[in-house]
């Protein structure tokens, strides 16, 4: 029968997945559960709207609901080359917009994506790939993570041959060396980078172009070159202290974790930022044995990056129930040392002061001084993209005045034939808007190659299926739910 409430998804006990990397905390549906969950779509598709990469929602949810996962993934693999990996961590915006809210609770649109992606180990098996023939172009993508694959894989499926740059040992970016294990399995990474890769991708790992190859020198070997190098250098808050060994900036102390290290964090870990990184971090520290970790940020739990929205929500709700505190409106302004060593932090509680109409701004209250004792300090303070290995490239490259590449509709920078995306050149910086980017700029870069008339439209990534992306759609349903 019908039903208008939400299928509960369950949860492993926080008390046992706090102690290991190896237990999600989410589980999956069943084929019932998930069924159940698809048939309370009404198919009005307001969801896409919300969508940043336009996914063709209800028709993957009519799938689902008719008991096909295998056309579910097919429907989402047009656009999107990581279901699995986007069902577990999408922000899932298009959630906040369904109808049916308030109505039992929005579709489990990002359960469901994984639900369907979960049933097969190989994607081969059910999207039979044509093999195409070599199309002419040769075409570098620096980096790779999310955007960076999406391009690679949607050229290669066109005959593209594509070269894939990546600094690091791993490919998978932020999805590998930021987002924890216990959040996305090493399994599931390999199974959906091995997919896209084994589209005929060449790949070179620990080859960072600017130090290993120029990139004058890709300028002369390929047609076209996209950057998807995201934004890894760090921004630490030089606070005094903070040159101490056991303060590290959140994704030097993620990546390290990734790559297997256990690092030692103490009992107390302080973690300073209010977003993704911060709670991974603070989760993280949990899985490495620390009894007490609190998430310090300057503003008020309203004004944290990602909030308003569902996302946000669960997530603090997941690191609360693993014990994680949250304390609201502070300004760290010394790491005290002793021996060379951090152990304890002094700051001062802040004021939410607004002046005219801009946010409010966090102001110290520097009367009362407040002292915690830490073992280990990381900073979740935000990164940059260093575009120095663009070589004399650089000067050619216009940036927009938050230090973001400045592209055209296509994705093409002011450097002719050289396209960006992702987190180095998308405000949004979240893991779907990544491969928005790379959809558009796979559309761009054929366009600039003079090949449309060669191409399979089949195998071409769709944008803007429904209705140009915008978060105004969001930001409505936010409003209208007095949230904003
Ligand atoms: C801790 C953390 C948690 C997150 N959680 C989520 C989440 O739950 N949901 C979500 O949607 N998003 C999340 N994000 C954000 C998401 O991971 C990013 O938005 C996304 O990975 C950006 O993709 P990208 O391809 O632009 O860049 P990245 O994923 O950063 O990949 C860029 C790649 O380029 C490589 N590179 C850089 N320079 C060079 C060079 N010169 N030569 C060769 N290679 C180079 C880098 O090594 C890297 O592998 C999280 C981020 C972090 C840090
Ligand atoms: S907004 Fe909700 S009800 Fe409408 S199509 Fe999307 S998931 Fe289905």
């Amino acid at each position: 029968m019908l039903s208008f409430e939400r299928v509960r998804i369950k949860k492993a006990d926080p008390d046992e997945r706090v102690k290991t990397f190896d237990i999600e905390p989410l589980d999956n549906y069943t084929d019932e559960e998930a069924i159940a969950e698809a048939s309370r779509c009404l198919g009005c598709n307001m969801c896409s709207a919300a969508c940043p990469a336009s996914l063709d929602i209800s028709g993957y949810i009519r799938s689902t609901a008719a008991g096909d996962p295998a056309q579910t993934v097919r429907i989402i693999m047009e656009t999107l080359p990581f279901p699995a990996i986007i069902g577990r961590v999408c922000t899932h915006m298009c959630e906040d917009i369904c109808v049916m809210y308030d109505g039992g609770g929005p579709i489990a649109i990002r359960h469901l994506k994984r639900y369907a992606a979960d049933k097969f180990d190989d994607y081969g098996e059910i999207l039979r790939p044509q093999k195409r023939k070599f199309i002419g172009k040769k075409v570098a993508v620096i980096g790779g993570g999310p955007a960076g694959l999406t391009v690679a894989y949607y050229l290669s499926l066109q005959g593209v041959k594509v070269t894939l740059f990546e600094e690091r040992p791993a490919l998978g970016g932020f999805m590998k060396t930021g987002i924890p294990r216990y959040r996305l399995p090493q399994s599931v990474l390999d199974k959906e980078i091995g997919y896209v890769v084994s589209r005929g991708v060449d790949v070179k790992l620990n080859t960072k172009v600017g130090r290993d190859i120029s990139f004058d020198q890709i300028m002369k070997e390929y047609d076209a070159v996209f950057l998807g190098v995201g934004n890894h250098k760090p921004r630490m808050t030089g606070t005094p202290g903070s040159d101490a060994p056991n303060v590290m900036h959140a994704t030097e102390f993620l990546e390290r974790v990734s790559f297997g290290e256990r690092i030692d964090v103490g009992d107390t870990v302080a973690v300073i930022g209010g977003g993704f990184t911060a709670n991974d971090s603070a989760r993280t520290s949990l899985r490495l044995g620390a009894k007490h970790v609190y998430i310090m940020y300057r503003r008020r739990d309203v004004d944290r990056p990602g909030y308003p929205s569902m996302n946000a929500d669960e997530e603090m709700d997941e690191a609360e129930e693993e014990k994680v505190e949250y304390v609201w409106e502070v300004t760290p302004f010394e790491y005290v040392k002793e021996n060379g060593r951090v152990v304890a932090m002094k700051y001062w509680m802040n004021e939410m002061v607004k002046e005219g109409k801009g946010r409010a701004k966090p102001v110290p209250i520097k009367d009362k001084v407040y002292t915690i004792k830490v073992d280990m300090v990381i900073e979740a303070t935000g990164q940059e993209t260093d575009y120095s290995f663009l070589g004399d490239y650089v000067k050619k490259l216009r940036l927009n005045p938050h230090g973001e590449p400045i592209v055209d509709q296509n994705g093409m920078t002011s450097i002719e034939g050289v396209f960006s995306g992702g987190d180095s050149t998308n405000p949004n910086r979240d893991l779907i808007s990544a491969v928005r980017d790379g959809d558009i700029a796979v559309q761009g870069i054929l366009k600039y190659l003079n090949v449309m008339d060669k191409v399979s439209y089949d195998d071409l990534p769709i944008l803007d299926r429904f209705k140009p992306y915008s978060y105004t759609a969001a930001q409505e349903a936010y409003a209208v739910r007095g949230l904003i």
